[in-house]
């Protein structure tokens, strides 16, 4: 049986790969001249624009979506690029305590906490609150969806996710919570305006 798809993105490429692993014969209709959709990216003089994907879940070998990225790419032949900082960010018409203007937002918490407390002491219960849900997202791992679970297994993924009663608590805390509200918690005037997106010229590292 012949499946046709409509489009060579990333959904339409890997319902080919799976129905053809299901021994389903396809054909991808693709209206660009390249496949890729909004995963894509191009060559200008001597340099790459990447529009996309600077940010995949399950990149990590231990992740439950590895697994399902593994179904249809080989994964551990993908180099992925860890930065240190997701992004660096331009604060208008403000320096912090060492005379500069830009906030780094590294990837590592226990850096990004010791960075923040440096630039401001005043303010360290505040970043303290800050890391801790991102300390507790951190440890959510989302559980594939597969098919034919078998009950034992189930059962003990159900009880191991009553871990996240606690990702549950601090999200019902602050779910209402956005950047604003968050910098009028801080003493610090170089925070509270990095905390205001509004007035921020963001730039990616
Ligand atoms: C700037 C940016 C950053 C992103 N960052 C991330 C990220 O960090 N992590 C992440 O997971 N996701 C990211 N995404 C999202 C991710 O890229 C998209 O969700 C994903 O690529 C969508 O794939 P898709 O196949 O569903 O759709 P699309 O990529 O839109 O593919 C649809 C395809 O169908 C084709 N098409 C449409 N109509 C027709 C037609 N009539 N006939 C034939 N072909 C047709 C189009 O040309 C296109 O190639 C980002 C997206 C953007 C734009």
């Amino acid at each position: 049986m012949k499946v046709n798809i409509i489009g060579g993105g990333v959904s339409g490429m890997t319902a080919g790969i799976y129905l053809q692993m299901n021994g389903f014969e396809t054909h991808i209709f693709e209206k660009h001249a390249i496949p890729g959709g909004l995963c894509t990216s191009w060559i200008k003089g001597e340099y790459i624009f990447d529009s996309c994907a600077h940010w995949v879940l399950g990149s990590d070998t231990g992740s439950s979506f590895y697994k399902i990225w593994n179904e249809i790419l080989d994964m551990k032949n993908i180099r992925f690029h860890k930065p240190r900082c997701t992004c660096r960010s331009g604060i208008e018409e403000n320096v912090n305590k060492y005379g500069e203007n830009t906030f780094y937002l590294y990837t590592n918490l226990d850096r990004l906490e010791a960075y923040m407390i440096d630039l401001a002491p005043e303010d360290t219960r505040a970043i303290k609150a800050f890391m801790k849900p991102i300390r507790v997202m951190q440890k959510f791992d989302l559980p594939p969806i597969l098919d034919d679970v078998p009950f034992i297994p189930s059962l003990i993924r159900g009880i191991k996710m009553m871990r996240y009663l606690e990702f549950l608590y601090w999200f019902l805390k602050i779910r209402n919570y956005t950047n604003l509200t968050y910098a009028k918690n801080l003493k610090t005037f170089f925070f509270g305006k990095v905390s205001n997106y509004s007035m921020m010229v963001m730039k990616s590292t």
